[in-house]
């Protein structure tokens, strides 16, 4: 979604372990690919109403989120009639969000806002906030998580909750799944696998059926270390869910979602 086509990680790809590194990672190839590739109406069957319930059944009405994308998570809750504001720290996604939301019939409230000052922009206060699809694991840096979350707190009711998912990073770590282990996104369309981990950095290889491939380094969050932040920074309540569903793999999940209670 950035002007350029290619992603450029330079000479080291292993030593690019920067929370700014998220702006030049969406290049628009990759984002545009994403989006034609992965069709929407599979991913909601795979996710199922785990995250509309979740807010019902905690009476959440208007939704901050955080991490919009091109905007599936935040069109999703609009269609199930909950108020949605769409914030992210690229322009680019927020613009190509709005256009799949129009193209959906709704019209997308958007903030641009970076989540370490994303108070400086959002001047509400929600009943939930979100920040969904593996994103938080863009921050590479442990002041900038603490930050972040700080301000995910900051901007919710007394009363509001926070959803947060991430990848099983724990099953990578400790080798509980293949390197070459092939995560699907809705079919068949887009694999992705962890091609290199250590403690600090997990670069993940994406290839599409035209054989184009991108990359994404992230921090490898482990699952009580997110959880123990989440309660550092005031969270009174963590509730960890494996896969909203079933899923063909029966031992290990491949995503934890975090749900974070501040009353
Ligand atoms: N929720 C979307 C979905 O599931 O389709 C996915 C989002 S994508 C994996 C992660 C998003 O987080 C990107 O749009 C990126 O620009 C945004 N992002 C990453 N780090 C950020 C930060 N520090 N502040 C604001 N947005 C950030």
């Amino acid at each position: 979604m950035q002007k350029t086509a290619q992603q450029n990680y330079g000479d080291d790809p292993l030593k690019v372990r920067d929370t700014d590194q998220y702006k030049d990672e969406y290049v628009h190839g990759f984002v545009d690919k994403w989006d034609e590739l992965i069709d929407w109406d599979g991913r909601a069957n795979s996710e199922g109403d785990f995250f509309i319930q979740a807010l019902k059944e905690r009476g959440a009405k208007k939704i901050l989120d955080v991490a919009s994308g091109t905007g599936f998570h935040s069109v999703q809750l609009m269609k199930a009639g909950f108020e949605v504001t769409s914030a992210d720290g690229s322009p680019e996604m927020l613009a190509k969000a709005f256009e799949n939301a129009r193209k959906r019939g709704h019209i997308l409230r958007t903030v641009h806002a970076d989540w370490r000052w994303l108070n400086r922009d959002v001047h509400d206060l929600y009943d939930a906030v979100i920040c969904l699809g593996n994103s938080f694991t863009h921050l590479h840096d442990e002041n900038d998580r603490r930050k972040a979350l700080a301000e995910f707190y900051a901007t919710l009711r007394h009363d509001g909750i926070l959803i947060l998912d991430q990848r099983n990073y724990d099953a990578i770590l400790d080798h509980k799944v293949q390197p070459t282990h092939n995560y699907y996104y809705c079919g068949d369309n887009v694999s992705a696998s962890p091609e290199y981990v250590d403690d600090s950095l997990a670069r993940f290889r994406y290839e599409f059926p035209d054989k184009s491939v991108y990359h994404l380094n992230m921090f490898p969050l482990r699952k009580d270390y997110t959880r123990r932040l989440m309660k550092e920074v005031g969270f009174q309540k963590v509730t960890t869910y494996g896969d909203f569903q079933e899923t063909y793999r029966e031992e290990e999940p491949d995503f934890y979602i975090h749900i974070a209670e501040k009353k």
